[in-house]
């Protein structure tokens, strides 16, 4: 593996859903094309490709974590139809009130996800994310990183992919 590409979930894979809306189940969930493309185009470059998100949802149970399992299948099957691969998803299931140890913009996702995969190089990660608490999160954990606004991303992806190039 050459290095570790984190994206977070929502509107950065999938379209944006209206406010105060979330995703709990396989019909919500409608693809970005692009980030197919960089989740293919990393893959290529031998990075391992890993999701973290924030399901506070979860916390406030409107759905469950087995829900979000289903939803993660869907999105490791299409991603594989796709020749592209994802390693693994980290969840924080926390309501964000609770002030648990995962929850970005704490890094301790991206923490675990390098003991995991026993990668330590950070100039070797980068996260790519559409949220203040994304950016914070690999601020938090000295790594690059890249903010896309949800209804312009068509025009990052150049941009993304030549960062990715330079890792
Ligand atoms: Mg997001
Ligand atoms: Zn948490």
């Amino acid at each position: 593996m050459k290095g570790i590409i984190f994206f977070d979930r929502d509107w950065v894979l999938n379209k944006k859903a209206a406010e105060h809306q979330y995703i709990s189940k396989i019909d919500d969930f409608a693809w970005n094309k692009w980030a197919k493309e960089l989740i293919k185009y990393s893959s290529d470059l031998w990075f391992t490709v890993l999701i973290i998100t924030n399901q506070q949802w979860i916390g406030k149970g409107l759905f469950t974590i087995k829900d979000v399992e289903i939803i993660h299948n869907k999105i490791n099957s299409d991603i594989t139809d796709f020749w592209g691969k994802v390693s693994w998803f980290y969840i924080c299931p926390h309501l964000a009130s609770i002030n648990c140890n995962c929850r970005k913009p704490k890094s301790w996702m991206l923490e675990q996800a390098c003991n995991d995969y026993n990668f330590f190089d950070k100039t070797k990660m980068f996260l790519i994310g559409d949220s203040k608490s994304d950016i914070e999160a690999a601020n938090n954990y000295w790594i690059s990183s890249y903010k896309i606004e949800p209804d312009n991303i068509i025009e990052h992806i150049d941009n993304i992919k030549l960062l990715i190039s330079k890792i």
